[in-house]
């Protein structure tokens, strides 16, 4: 990862992964294309437990383990301490066993996925080099339905926006936007129940963008109780699936592709002023969430590498214009 200090952005430049042909790694029984399992929650007998690092077990409900193409690293010989910007962790939790639309998921693998995602967030925040931790998911059609949990030794530059935004607001009004936002939204309120509301933003950045917002001032996801987690998995669900069925409605053929984004705040600071929420939107054509959402740009190709393609290109312009060929 490389920062651009003149318009203070990230800017990360992957490493090439190898691809693993033809099959799914993160399907049930191809657990040996993943890396090992950080947790997972499996099933014993007719009950439900946790598991954690290398005690593998076949029969998984939701899986957390390294992502086979991570962004950032601890160790790829490219980072050279944990105060590198590229230092971090990146973890796929992948939804399910199979394919199954995350819009059309039962609520209770939702309060099953929303758990094991308290539990690695939690846990990544014990870890050494972490200032944040990114969640969102990106669902395409075709690929296994999952979140990606990425660490960040730098709070992303539109996460230390918002804070600072959510702060001034609160100080200059009073009261915190977020709660403001459910109380004013009445007239865009797509669902609510009990501790959680799904509204439309009256300042949508994309065509059906919701917010999936805890109605009382909370700042972070990971403090929120079993009730809790139980009523946002309905909620999530519920407005998953309305998604779902009215992209179907309107003949859009990705209809069940969108982004998901946790806003939650930027944890060592201690930010009580944050109200976190979701922000959903469907996938009208080829975004990146890191760069929308976090202000971090992925750039496949190495700058290094553009120099020489744009360079040799150069003098064979330069020779044709002068004619010396
Ligand atoms: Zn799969
Ligand atoms: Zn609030």
């Amino acid at each position: 990862m490389r920062y651009d200090d003149i318009l203070g952005k990230l800017v990360i430049i992957p490493s090439k992964s190898s691809e693993i042909n033809g099959k799914c790694p993160y399907c049930l029984g191809n657990e040996n294309l993943d890396k090992p399992v950080i947790v997972a929650l499996v099933s014993d007998g007719n009950i439900l437990k946790k598991v954690y690092e290398h005690t593998e077990s076949r029969d998984w409900k939701v899986r957390v383990f390294e992502s086979e193409k991570p962004i950032v690293a601890i160790s790829n010989g490219k980072v050279s301490n944990e105060n590198d910007i590229a230092y971090g962790y990146h973890y796929v939790l992948a939804l399910t066993p199979d394919h199954q639309s995350p819009c059309k998921l039962p609520i209770d693998q939702w309060i099953n996925i929303l758990l094991i995602l308290q539990d690695t967030i939690k846990l990544l925040y014990t870890k050494k080099g972490v200032s944040y931790v990114a969640v969102y998911m990106n669902n395409m059609k075709n690929s296994h339905p999952h979140i990606d949990i990425i660490t960040f030794s730098k709070i992303p530059p539109a996460i230390e926006k918002e804070a600072e935004s959510i702060n001034r607001s609160t100080i200059d009004n009073g009261t915190c936007p977020i709660c403001k936002l459910t109380n004013d939204s009445s007239e865009r309120s797509i669902f609510e129940y009990k501790n959680f509301i799904a509204i439309c933003p009256w300042s949508s950045k994309h065509e059906y963008e919701f917010m999936i917002i805890p109605k009382r001032h909370l700042s972070h996801f990971v403090s929120l109780t079993q009730k809790d987690i139980n009523e946002l998995a309905l909620v999530m669900r519920v407005t998953l699936g309305g998604l779902y069925n009215t992209l179907q409605h309107s003949n859009t053929s990705n209809h069940d592709e969108f982004n998901l984004i946790f806003h939650l705040p930027p944890e060592k600071k201690q930010n009580k002023q944050f109200h976190w929420y979701i922000d959903v939107y469907p996938i009208n054509k080829i975004q990146n969430v890191l760069a929308s959402e976090f202000d971090i740009h992925i750039n496949e190709l190495k700058p290094e590498e553009a120099t020489v393609e744009l360079s040799k290109a150069a003098r064979r312009e330069f020779a044709d214009l002068m004619g010396i060929r």
